[in-house]
Parts: C-alpha cells; sequence; structure tokens
C-alpha cells in the first residue's frame, strides 16, 4: 500500500516562499497560498520610478512557477491560521487542512502610527508603488509644478529612490528633496562613510538632508517635523521601516511585545511544532537581516527541515551566510558593502543587475529552451549595457578607473 502524501501549505510565494516550494519534492501534496498573481523582484523596484525597469521585467507568473515544480497555487489570501488545528481558512471561503506549514508573509510598511502617513503618503514596497510614484512624477513635471519630495527614511529602499529620482529628474529646476531620517546619520548601521559620499555626491543638487530627525505629521500639503518645522511636498515618499502582518499575532505565531514570529533557530515555530517561519516575517534568536537573500536561504532550509520534521528527523540549524550588500544610487554611484568595508564604483551597478538577471533567469518558468531566449537576452543586454564582463574578472576589476574604497574594516 502507497503512504498517503504529506500535506503542505506555504503561506505567501515571494522570495521564501517559492523558494520552499521550488525546494520541496514532489512526494509531498504541497499548496502555495497568495493573493498576487506575480513574484516580484523587489531589489530594483526603485529603476521603475526612472524607467529603467518597466514592472514585466521585475515580474514573474507565480502559478506557473509553482505549477513547474509540481506544486498548487491557489490565488487567495489567508485569513485564518490555526496550527494547532492544522487548519487554514482564506478571504476566498476556502478551507484547508496541513500536516506542516510554511508561513512566509514578509512584512507590511510601518507607518508608525504617524497621523496623515496612511492617508497622504506613498508607499515603496511594491513595484505597483513604484509605477504610482513614477506616474504622479510625470504628472508634476507635465503640469509644471515645483516638484518638492519628502522621503521618509535614509535607509537602502530611500536612497536608492533618491537615486533613481536624481537619475530622472535632476536637470529639472522644480526639483528639490528633503531626506528626512529618524537615525544620526543616512543608511544607520552601516559604515559612517556612506552618510559622507552621499551628501557629497547630492551637493551639486537640491537635495537637503535632515538626520536625527522624525516626521510628526503628514498632509496634502506636505510634512510637519517633531520641532514643529514645516517642509512643503507634492510627492512625501515613506520608507521608514517595517511592521509585521496582524496574521503573526492572530495564529499565535507571534506574543507581545515580540510582533515578528519567533522562531528557533532551525526556523520551526517557537509556539507550534508542525509550523515554520521564514524569510522577513520571522524573528531569529540571533536577529538577520530582512533581506531577500536570506529570505532565500531560509526559504531552501525550511523545506529541506519540513520534510525532516515530517519523516520524525532532527532539524537543521539555519546558518546566515555573510554577504555583501550592493547599494544603487542611481546613475551617481553603487556602493558594495561587506560589514564595515565599503567600495565603490558605477560599475557595481552591473553587479546587481548581474544578481537580478541571473534570479529571474532561474525562476523564468518554461523548459531550458522556451526560457533561455529571453534569460540570454536579458543578460547580454545587462553585459553591454553594464560593463558586467568587468566585474567578472578581478584582475579587470582592479582596473576599473572609478573603483574607491571608502571605508576599510
Ligand atoms: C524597496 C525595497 C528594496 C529592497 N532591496 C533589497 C536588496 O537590494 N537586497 C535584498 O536582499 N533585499 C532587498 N529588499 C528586501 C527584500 O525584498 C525582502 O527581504 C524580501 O522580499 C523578503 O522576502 P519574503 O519572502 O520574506 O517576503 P515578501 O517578498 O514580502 O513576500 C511575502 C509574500 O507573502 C504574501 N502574503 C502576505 N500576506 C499573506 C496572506 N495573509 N496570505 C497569503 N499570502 C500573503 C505577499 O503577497 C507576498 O507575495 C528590498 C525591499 C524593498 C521593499
Amino acid at each position: 500500500m502507497t503512504e498517503k502524501r504529506k500535506r503542505i501549505a506555504i503561506v505567501g510565494g515571494n522570495f521564501a516562499g517559492l523558494t520552499a516550494a521550488i525546494k520541496l519534492s514532489r512526494r509531498h501534496a504541497v499548496t502555495v497560498i497568495d493573493p498576487s498573481k506575480h513574484f516580484e523582484w523587489m531589489p530594483n523596484i526603485h529603476e521603475v520610478l526612472s524607467s529603467v525597469k518597466t514592472p514585466q521585467g521585475l515580474r514573474l507568473d507565480r502559478a506557473a512557477i509553482v505549477k513547474q515544480a509540481g506544486h498548487r497555487f491557489l490565488r487567495d489570501r489567508v485569513t485564518v491560521l490555526q496550527p494547532a488545528q492544522c487548519r487554514l481558512a482564506t478571504a476566498g471561503g476556502r478551507e484547508l487542512n496541513f500536516d506542516a506549514c510554511i508561513v512566509a508573509v514578509g512584512a507590511l510598511w510601518n507607518t508608525h502610527h504617524v497621523p496623515g502617513v496612511a492617508r497622504h503618503a506613498m508607499p515603496f514596497r511594491s513595484v505597483a508603488d513604484g509605477l504610482a510614484i513614477k506616474q504622479r512624477l510625470h504628472t508634476l513635471v507635465q503640469q509644471g509644478k515645483p516638484l518638492r519630495i519628502v522621503i521618509a527614511g535614509g535607509g537602502i529602499s530611500g536612497i536608492e529612490a533618491l537615486g533613481e529620482i536624481l537619475r530622472r529628474h535632476r536637470d529639472d529646476a522644480n526639483l528639490s528633496v528633503e531626506v528626512v531620517e529618524a537615525g544620526a546619520r543616512l543608511l544607520p548601521g552601516m559604515a559612517p562613510a556612506l552618510d559622507a559620499d552621499l551628501r557629497r555626491l547630492c551637493e551639486p543638487y537640491a537635495v537637503k538632508f535632515r538626520t536625527g530627525t522624525t516626521i510628526a505629521s503628514v498632509s496634502a500639503k506636505g510634512v510637519r517635523l517633531a520641532d514643529g518645522t514645516r517642509l512643503r511636498s507634492e510627492l512625501t515618499l515613506w520608507t521608514a521601516g517595517l511592521a509585521p502582518p496582524a496574521l503573526l499575532r492572530e495564529a499565535g505565531l507571534s506574543r507581545p511585545p515580540q510582533a515578528w514570529a519567533d522562531v528557533h533557530q532551525t526556523l520551526q515555530s517557537r509556539h507550534f511544532d508542525n509550523t515554520f517561519v521564514v524569510g522577513d516575517a520571522a524573528q531569529m534568536p540571533r536577529p538577520v537581516a530582512k533581506q531577500a537573500y536570506n529570505a532565500i536561504d531560509m526559504g531552501a532550509l525550511a523545506a529541506a527541515n519540513v520534510a525532516r520534521f515530517l519523516r520524525g528527523r532532527a532539524l537543521k540549524p539555519f546558518r546566515p551566510a555573510p554577504k555583501p550588500v550592493l547599494i544603487a544610487f542611481g546613475d551617481l554611484q553603487t556602493y558594495l558593502v561587506a560589514g564595515r568595508t565599503v567600495v565603490a564604483s558605477k560599475a557595481l551597478a552591473g553587479a546587481k543587475e548581474g544578481v537580478y538577471q541571473v534570479f529571474m533567469a532561474q525562476m523564468t518558468p518554461g523548459n531550458v529552451l522556451t526560457s533561455l531566449p529571453a534569460a540570454a537576452g536579458r543578460l547580454w543586454q545587462s553585459w553591454r549595457q553594464l560593463a558586467l564582463p568587468q566585474l567578472l574578472s578581478l584582475a579587470d576589476f582592479r582596473k576599473l578607473p572609478d573603483l574607491r574604497a571608502i571605508s576599510l574594516l
């Protein structure tokens, strides 16, 4: 008699959830549930603002990827998750029982309960958000209105958005940008030299940085800072922080005051053995950066551990691989940050593009014959435009004319 296939539900199918699905074998009955049609490559969404990337270039058909992995996709939102009862329910009225569950619901934008943010500020967490911001900029330019922009948050998202706004609009006499960051410097938590370098690059433009400053409220006309200063803005972009989805608390995966789902080093929930939480939603015993590369690695480990759990085997711990971070600043600069070591070169944009190209090519559904031409075309274009081949040779890399180490260990 054949053994009944174990049922695994994956809630959320972007970086962490989709990776887990792809890694899980067809011996399991896997269902991926996500309300959105497309997988989205977030690390390059800032380029939508300057039209360097199109929405299509950053999206892949989620159902096709899941189908190719041999699993089932439900386009729906999980509204009730009850790990103890091994069941979930969706907004579309479906009910699903499972033997084990992988929760990969990511993070939400964090308004920090500042009055007016939800109504008047624009979020920047998806391709659709990027498109809405681009369209708003376009409308303001068409109407010949002042292009006064406030960017709330001087972290990676805010800085990358600023870079693309400068790439596209820096010659517009109407443009002025204020970046408001609560921390003492730009890119908090990273090498201080980055802050200095970004300020130097922005000197020729109408960009002002206000660090150590918080926003008290946002209105249709602009923002009011905590010290009472008012900044006029036609566009307020809110990139200040992440918030955990309510589902984590409602499912009992997080317990106050901890709002992210607390997991063991194996990614198994601290509260339910049959549930694993991965990606941005997870709170590790030793916190890791909420970044796509960690979400991908966590998704892969969760797939292996869930299979081990279902066979009663010992689980393996998550060991985050230290990876350098690439921060794009439009066409003005790209930084490669590895701890306290930072190197800067415009040609590093090719490396960021290369990561995107390779990942998208790997994820594109279809067989080698059907997906290769599109992938090869994208890669070839990138190699020609962004000097990627130079980055593949260390000798050539050292010869890059503008390569600078701006901070070393
Ligand atoms: C502007 C920006 C720039 C970034 N740049 C970089 C970068 O350069 N490098 C890097 O490594 N990382 C970067 N990141 C971070 C990276 O995108 C995240 O760490 C990564 O997306 C986390 O992956 P995840 O799978 O945990 O969550 P997500 O990618 O957020 O996916 C969560 C999925 O869960 C689904 N979902 C949510 N709720 C439910 C529900 N109730 N039911 C079913 N499905 C649900 C969502 O629809 C979504 O598809 C950036 C993020 C942003 C916003």
